[in-house]
Formats: C-alpha cells, sequence, structure tokens
C-alpha cells in the first residue's frame, strides 16, 4: 500500500468515525424522546396502561442485567431469576419485619442480590458454557426449596404484602432501575472494563494471556447483573401484593427475559430495551386479538426474525450502518504512536528468565521432566523438538496456563511459579498462540488495545496501540473485524498483540508455521527488531530449524520431556543425540 492509499484509507476511517458519533448522538436523542412520550401515555392513561408500561419496564430491566453477564461477558445464565427472588424476598422481609421504608428496602435488596454474586461468582464462574447455565439453573431450584422451607419467610404459603407503594410509584421506581440497566450497558459498550468483559466472551484463554484479570472481570459483571434482578424482584414483589417460592423463582421469567435478548441483540445496548418492548407489545397484542394462538403466534415471530436476522432487531439496524457499537477507546483518527518507554538493565540484574527443574505430568504422562533453562537480556533461544516433546507445555507453563508438580519459575528475579496467568502477562511475559487467537467480534484496535492499556493511562496506551498497528503492518485495517482478516493478517495480529503488552520477553510459538518462505522473512525480521521495540529476551518454538537457526544465540532440544541437548545451533544440530531424537538416523 502506497504512502497516499494510506492517507486515504485514514481519511476514510475518519469520516466514518463522524459519521457513526452523529447517528449515535441521534439515536440517544430519539431514544430520549421515544421515552419521555412513553412515560407520558403510561402516567395520563388508564391504570391498566400504567400496570403494563410497568410490566414492560421490568421486563427491559431484567433483559439489561441478563445482557451484562450472558450477552457481553458470555457467561450464558439459566438461572438470574434467583437473584429476582431473592431480592422480592429481601424486600418483602425488610419491609414486613424491619419496618424499612419500601424504596430503602430496594436498595438494600438491590445491594443484597449483588453481594450474593460476589460471594456465588468465585465458585460458579468457574464453570463455562452449558455447565454454567445448567448451575445457574440449580441455584435457582435451591433457593426455591429453601425458600419453600422458611418458616420466618412464609415458606410455601408465601408472604401478603400490604398495598404500601402506589402504581405511580412502583412505575417511577422501575423506569429508574430500566435506566440503571442501559446506563450500566453503556458503560459495558463504551469503557475499558467493557473491552475486557466482551474479551471473556471471545476468548477466555488468550484474554488471561493478554493481561485481562478474567475472574475479577466476569465476578464484577456477574454482580452488576444481579443487582438489577435483585431491585426489580423487590418492586415487583410489593406491586403483586402476594409473594411465594414458585413465583418469585419462576425459571419462566428467566426465559423470557432471553428471548427479549436474543430477539432484541445479544450483547448490544439497545437489544435489550427493544426486544423486551417490542416482544411485550407483541404478546399483548396477540393476547387481544387472538387469544387461542397467542403462544404459537409469540413464538413464530420470535424464531422466525432470530432465523432471519441473528444479530436480533439491533442486527438490522447494523447492517443499515445504524446503533453500531463504537469501537472502544478509538480515537477518531489514528495518531502516529509512541513505543513503549524501554526499561535501561540495572548493573545487578537478574537473568529475564530462570526455569528450574520444571516438571509437568498430565495424569500418567510426563510431559516435562526436569527441564531448566535461563534467558538472559539480549538472548533469543530456539526451542525444538519432535511432536509431542513438551514445548507447547513449557510455554504454557511459563505463561501460568499449566501448574507444575516439581520446579520453579523466576522472572528477573521473582519468583512466579504460582502468579497467575493475567499478572504474568501484565508484568512483561508475553506469548503468542500457534494457532491465532484473535478475538473475531472485536475491531483489529480492540483486540490489540485491550493488552495495551494494563497499567497504562488512556492517551499512552492508544498511542501505544498506534504504535503497535503501523509497526505491524496493521494500520490500515484497524477499524475492521479480526474475524474479516486474511490469514497471514491474522498472525500479523497475533504478533501485534505481543508487542502491545510492551513485553520484557516474548515467547512465539510457531509464529512461521504454514509460511511461504516470502512470509517467513517478513516475520523473521519483525523478530529480529524485537530489542529495538524494548523487548530483553524471546523464546522461540519453532519446527522448522533453518527459519530460526541464524535467530537465535542458542537452541535447546526437548525430547519426551527431558532436555537432551542446549548450545550454539551450529553445535546442537551436529549433536549425534539431537539427529538421532529430531532429525533422524543419518543414512
Ligand atoms: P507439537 O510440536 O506437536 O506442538 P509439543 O512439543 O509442543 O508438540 P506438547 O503439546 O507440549 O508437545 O505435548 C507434550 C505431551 O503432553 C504430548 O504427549 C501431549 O499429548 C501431552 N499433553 C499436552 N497437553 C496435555 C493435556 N492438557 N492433557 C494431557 N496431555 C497433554
Amino acid at each position: 500500500m502506497t504512502a497516499e492509499e494510506k492517507t486515504d484509507a485514514l481519511a476514510r476511517a475518519a469520516a466514518r468515525f463522524r459519521g457513526a458519533h452523529k447517528s449515535r448522538i441521534a439515536a440517544v436523542a430519539a431514544g430520549l424522546a421515544a421515552a419521555l412520550l412513553l412515560a407520558l401515555i403510561a402516567l395520563t392513561g388508564s391504570g391498566y396502561t400504567l400496570q403494563f408500561s410497568t410490566d414492560i419496564l421490568a421486563a427491559v430491566t431484567l433483559a439489561y442485567g441478563w445482557n451484562l453477564i450472558s450477552g457481553f461477558t458470555g457467561y450464558l445464565s439459566f438461572g438470574q431469576v434467583s437473584f429476582y427472588g431473592i431480592g422480592a424476598y429481601a424486600t418483602s422481609i425488610l419491609v414486613l419485619r424491619a419496618g424499612m421504608p419500601w424504596y430503602f428496602a430496594v436498595c438494600c435488596a438491590g445491594l443484597l442480590g449483588a453481594l450474593a454474586a460476589l460471594v456465588l461468582g468465585p465458585i460458579m464462574l468457574r464453570l463455562r458454557g452449558i455447565l454454567f447455565a445448567l448451575g445457574m439453573l440449580g441455584l435457582a431450584r435451591i433457593l426455591e426449596v429453601v425458600f419453600n422451607n422458611w418458616n420466618y419467610a412464609g415458606a410455601s404459603l408465601g408472604l401478603s404484602l400490604p398495598p404500601a407503594l402506589t402504581p405511580v410509584s412502583v412505575y417511577a421506581g422501575m423506569a429508574l432501575l430500566a435506566l440503571l440497566g442501559f446506563l450500566l450497558n453503556a458503560f459495558f459498550a463504551h469503557s475499558g472494563f467493557g473491552l475486557d468483559a466482551m474479551s471473556l466472551n471471545e476468548d477466555e484463554t488468550a484474554a488471561v494471556a493478554l493481561g485481562v484479570p478474567a475472574t475479577r472481570v466476569k465476578v464484577i459483571a456477574f454482580a452488576l447483573s444481579a443487582l438489577l434482578p435483585a431491585a426489580a424482584g423487590g418492586l415487583v414483589a410489593w406491586n403483586r401484593s402476594y409473594l411465594d417460592p414458585s413465583s418469585a423463582f419462576d425459571p419462566t421469567l428467566d426465559l423470557e427475559t432471553i428471548v427479549f435478548v436474543l430477539f432484541g441483540g445479544v450483547g448490544t445496548l439497545w437489544g435489550p430495551l427493544f426486544g423486551a418492548t417490542v416482544l411485550m407489545l407483541v404478546a399483548e397484542e396477540f393476547l387481544v386479538y387472538l387469544p387461542h394462538f397467542e403462544l404459537a403466534l409469540y413464538g413464530l415471530v420470535v424464531i422466525a426474525t432470530v432465523l432471519a436476522f441473528p444479530g436480533g432487531i439491533v442486527g438490522i439496524f447494523n447492517r443499515f450502518g445504524y446503533l453500531r457499537r463504537p469501537i472502544i477507546l478509538a480515537p477518531a483518527i489514528l495518531p502516529a504512536g509512541e513505543p513503549p518507554q524501554k526499561r535501561p538493565p540495572r548493573a545487578d540484574e537478574a537473568p529475564v528468565l530462570e526455569v528450574k527443574d520444571l516438571e509437568v505430568r498430565f495424569e500418567g504422562l510426563t510431559a516435562l521432566d526436569g527441564v531448566s533453562l535461563a534467558l538472559k537480556r539480549g538472548e533469543t533461544v530456539a526451542i525444538i523438538g519432535a511432536n509431542g516433546a513438551g514445548k507447547t507445555t513449557l510455554f504454557n507453563t511459563i505463561a501460568g496456563f499449566v501448574p507444575p508438580s516439581r520446579g520453579e519459575i523466576r522472572f528477573f528475579g521473582r519468583d512466579v511459579t504460582r502468579l497467575p496467568t493475567f499478572r504474568r502477562a501484565q508484568l512483561g511475559m508475553a506469548r503468542s498462540f500457534q494457532i491465532p487467537r484473535s478475538m473475531p467480534m472485536l475491531s483489529v484496535w480492540e483486540n490489540v488495545v485491550l493488552p495495551a492499556r494494563h497499567g497504562k493511562e488512556r492517551q499512552r496506551a492508544v498511542e501505544h496501540t498506534a504504535w503497535v498497528l503501523h509497526v505491524s503492518g496493521l494500520a490500515p485495517m484497524w477499524r475492521d473485524r479480526a474475524g474479516r482478516l486474511p490469514p497471514g493478517h491474522q498472525r500479523q495480529l497475533e504478533f501485534a498483540r505481543v508487542l502491545a503488552l510492551a513485553p520484557e520477553i516474548a515467547f512465539l510459538d510457531e509464529v512461521m508455521a504454514g509460511m511461504t518462505v516470502e512470509e517467513r522473512e517478513v516475520v523473521r525480521a519483525a523478530i529480529r527488531r524485537l530489542p529495538e521495540f524494548g523487548v530483553a529476551a524471546v523464546v522461540l518454538v519453532e519446527h522448522v530449524i533453518s527459519a530460526v537457526a541464524d535467530l537465535a544465540d542458542r537452541m535447546v532440544v526437548l525430547d519426551f520431556g527431558r532436555k537432551i541437548a542446549e548450545d550454539t545451533p551450529q553445535r546442537v544440530l551436529r549433536d549425534p543425540a539431537v539427529v538421532r531424537a529430531y532429525l533422524g538416523e543419518p543414512r
């Protein structure tokens, strides 16, 4: 690409950004106007209209709550109703037994729901996918059984709630909760924290390797997503004047909420609002005009829409360029950027990396058997060995993905053997993956700013990200979705994310696999430049020996998890033991 073409591409990107910015302002203005109009209709209409409007706001609130943990963060929950029930009971007990004013009790219920999620999160969020969904379903059922047998809370007979609230106050409370839900979702859609959450949705393994504190992020997302149904539960209970375990922990509430978000657009800011509002209105119309076919028609509308438009209503808008999520932390125009500040070596500097007597076992198999390795500043070491020799396991153990059963890992003298993966990444231990693990639904910019932002204030993170994009040749496509990049660019992105961590040591796992000779030369040139970018030491795993023989100062050979040789590439490649184990017997 010529300089002129590059300038053109950047100018087009800036124009697109300005257009998107204007459309966002228009969307918010239209949303506010619609909300005011609906409030006017609700407050001046009949009692039925007010009740129905309150029900819609409750549905929107629940949908926004679910979207935080399941839409943005990717932990599909079938049991958010647990928090709804906890909130309903907490409010009722606080008002009935402690005489607390209801609005105060609702706030306490919301906080209690969030607190329950903070306690449960570290346990429940160890599960992923369908296991988490079923775990949450199980939690709701357990709570239902507990409340069915808890006399203080009315057991299976439930609690009668005296009419303490006016319909208008319930409506106003629910409107505030729906607004809180919108603001929390807006925070996720626009902030660095939201980007961390979305990266877990995309690829949690890659995210922690890029320094994302996964447990903290998902537990906070879970707590925020619990706050909304818990507070809403308190309000709905007092709106119904009666509360029992089967209605408080009703699984259909979760099912409806999930359908609302699927219909509106999962993991989007506007999806829960559109989905809940439109489907509540559709269901109401079917109920009035076609009461016998209501459920069937409702199901048909949902299935047809989701099949035709997997992105839901927001997906349809997106197709025409509206309501697209802004690219997080992206400037209007890509700046030239600044390289990271190099840390000057200290006189008494410990080795960059020391691995001592590392042993890793997978059930019966010893994948690493007493491997030791040390790297000083300025060194590049290549690790070679036949398939299954333990090279990737060595990377995974040093990076923190696999706990060793014996041995020690020190980084600049600091013992990091038990440090979580994300902390090692933040300290400057960066790794690439054998098969590129870009986050396809995030933009190229977001893939790179994700590791670049840790420990930096915003402007420095932006400058650093821009620099990485220029250096790695990804600047022209910085606003594109990573999933749309061709395979060559995917590898460049993998490399860019390593640079974005401003690492002290880079572990590159078969970065040249499957490349043509020309492509390999580009990568080899980039690896040679790593010290220039502040990288103190490089570890390469490679099968293409010729590609690394002249890059590495030393070669380490693994065979069945054992280190069988370590020397200069020239000597290692002449070592008869290596020739036998890896290169094959000489004829
Ligand atoms: P390749 O060049 O094919 O990538 P490698 O040298 O990187 O191979 P590893 O992937 O580290 O080798 O595997 C070393 C041994 O450990 C192999 O026998 C592999 O089957 C085994 N292994 C690796 N990961 C696991 C795991 N999670 N569970 C059980 N065994 C594993």
